[in-house]
C-alpha cells in the first residue's frame, strides 16, 4: 500500500531537531543558523562527520549529500573503500545498486544529488577475522541510530529505502527478504508515518537477488520505488 501523504514544501524549514542524545553540546546551545531543510541537513552532517563515539569503528564517517527531496536510503555500513573515496556505496556493491536504480531511469549522479544516503552505522566496522566485514554490534547500532532519528526529524521522508537485512531490521519487524521485499510497507519510523520499500543488499556475495523468488521480488520493489509519489516528485 502506497501512502498518499503529499510531499511537503521543500523550501520550508521544519522545526529545529532536538539533538538530545549525544550531539556535541555546542549544537544544543547554538541553534542551527540555516533555515532550509538542506541547510539544517548540512549542519547536521557537519556534526555527524565529527562523531567518534564508537571505539571499534574505523573512520572517517561516510556521508552522502544533504539531499532534501523526502527520500531516505539506509545502507548497512561502509566498507573499506567508501571512507577513502568519501561517499557511500562507492565500490562494487554500489555498482550493482546503481545499476538497479538505472533500470528505473535514475543514474548514479542524480540519485546521489536527490536521495539522502544514510546507514545503520556510518563508519567502517573493520574486518571480521572469519571473513568479510564485521557486523556492527548492538551498541554501535544504538549510537548511530540517534543520528538517523535526527535525520528523519529533519527530512521527514515520505519514502524510506532500507538496503540489506541489517537496515531492514531497523525499520520493519521482519528482515526475511522473501517476506518483505517486493512490498510497500506503511510504518511508523522514528515517530513519522512513512512508506518503506526494502531492497536486498547488492553485495556480490549475495545470491538472493540473482535467483527466484528474489529476481521477481527485486523487480517488483524497483517498480514500487519508481511509482512512488516522492520518487516521481524528485525525478519525474
Ligand atoms: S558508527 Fe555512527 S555513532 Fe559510531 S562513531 Fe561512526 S558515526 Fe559515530
Amino acid at each position: 500500500m502506497v501512502g498518499a501523504n503529499a510531499p511537503p514544501d521543500r523550501h520550508t524549514a521544519h522545526a529545529a531537531v532536538q539533538y538530545t542524545l549525544f550531539t556535541p553540546a555546542a549544537m544544543t546551545t547554538h541553534p542551527p543558523a540555516h533555515t532550509t531543510i538542506q541547510g539544517q541537513l548540512t549542519e547536521h552532517m557537519r556534526a555527524l562527520a565529527a562523531c567518534r563515539r564508537c571505539a571499534q569503528m574505523i573512520g572517517p564517517v561516510v556521508l552522502g549529500q544533504p539531499a532534501a527531496h523526502g527520500i531516505l536510503q539506509i545502507g548497512q555500513a561502509p566498507g573499506p573503500y567508501e571512507g577513502k573515496l568519501g561517499r557511500p556505496f562507492a565500490w562494487t556493491a554500489g555498482k550493482t545498486l546503481f545499476r538497479w536504480y538505472g533500470s528505473i531511469g535514475v543514474e548514479e549522479a542524480r540519485f546521489r544529488e536527490r536521495v539522502y544516503m544514510a546507514a545503520v552505522c556510518r563508519c567502517f566496522p573493520g574486518k571480521n577475522p572469519k571473513g568479510g566485514d564485521r557486523v556492527p554490534n548492538r551498541e554501535e547500532i544504538g549510537h548511530c541510530r540517534a543520528w538517523l532519528s535526527a535525520e528523519v526529524a529533519l527530512l521527514r521522508p515520505q519514502l524510506v529505502i532500507p538496503v540489506g537485512k541489517l537496515a531492514i531490521a531497523q525499520v520493519l519487524e521482519s528482515d526475511r527478504l522473501d517476506a518483505v521485499v517486493g512490498q510497500t510497507h506503511r510504518v511508523e519510523f522514528h515517530g513519522l508515518m512513512t512508506d518503506v520499500v526494502p531492497l536486498p543488499h547488492p553485495s556480490g556475495l549475495s545470491t538472493w537477488f540473482k535467483v527466484e523468488p528474489g529476481k521477481t521480488l527485486l523487480a517488483a520493489a524497483l517498480r514500487q520505488i519508481a511509482a512512488h509519489p516522492a520518487w516521481r516528485a524528485a525525478f519525474g
